[in-house]
């Protein structure tokens, strides 16, 4: 029977044994469990993250059950964005990593963005600039700094296509879900403005966001660069629900 002290000794020399063959130690982005190699996430929910792969609309880039121009409600409501692409979609995992994003784990655009900008450098190699979608100054306050502005920072780094500031929100939209579908449109659409319509004129923009839920949000911020007489707007995401959810269970797109 070894003894406390003993116990203690051989966990300190396994530690040290443990630092010397893995230097580098991590914590799973998701999870918290311990990985080893500079591996981001652990195995289990590495397995867990589903990438958005062949079988998408063409129009939404939704996953799809098979390959398909566009899917059902992409017929019914034709969006306004030209297209929109996300890497994975929105699960439990991507929910949590998002998330955490979002409440202080800001270091997470450089993993998000990895992904999104070869999303851009294949798809949308086009586009002029980058724009996001803003959040209210009184939320910038709260939280520190406005996640996809972060993203676009970090694929602009890895692409090349510059940042533009054009887009500003005048007030939170949080009540959305009390809202029918008309009222949420009048809110959101007076939510957002445009505040540099001559640099939006004949440009091809991409919209960037962490997530896009009904993709009411991004439709409505769409329409208005086009109003701006922005050539084409795309939409790029990292997660995207697979298929929409009602206007009433959506989350606040924000
Ligand atoms: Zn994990
Ligand atoms: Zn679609």
């Amino acid at each position: 029977m070894l003894t406390e002290k003993w116990k203690k000794k051989m966990q300190c020399i396994k530690s040290a044994l443990r630092s010397v063959f893995f230097p580098e130690k991590y914590a799973c982005e998701c999870c918290g469990r311990e990985v080893f190699s500079g591996e981001r996430f652990c195995a289990k929910c590495l397995s867990e993250i589903s990438y958005t792969g062949e079988n998408i609309c063409e129009r939404c880039g939704r996953q799809v059950s098979e390959r398909c121009d566009y899917c059902d409600e992409c017929k019914s409501f034709v969006p306004c964005f030209d297209k929109a692409r996300s890497v994975c979609s929105y699960n439990d995992l991507t929910r949590k990593l998002v998330l955490r994003f979002k409440n202080g784990k800001a270091y997470l655009a450089r993993l998000f963005a990895e992904k999104m900008s070869e999303i851009a450098a294949r798809e949308f190699s086009d586009a002029d600039a980058l724009v996001y979608v803003p959040i209210t100054r009184k939320r910038l306050r709260k939280r520190g700094y406005n996640q996809a502005r972060l993203l676009a920072g970090e694929i602009s780094q890895r692409t090349g296509i510059a940042v533009a500031d054009v887009l500003q929100k005048k007030k939170d939209t949080e009540d959305q879900k009390k809202l029918t579908k008309k009222q949420r449109k009048r809110n959101l659409q007076a939510a957002f403005a445009v505040t540099d319509k001559v640099f939006c004129k004949d440009k091809t923009l991409i919209l960037v966001d962490d997530v896009m839920t009904t993709g009411v949000t991004v439709n409505e911020i769409a329409a208005l660069l086009l109003g701006a007489r922005a050539k084409k707007v795309y939409v790029l995401t990292f997660a995207a629900v697979p298929f929409r959810k009602s206007e009433a269970e959506s989350d606040a797109d924000e």
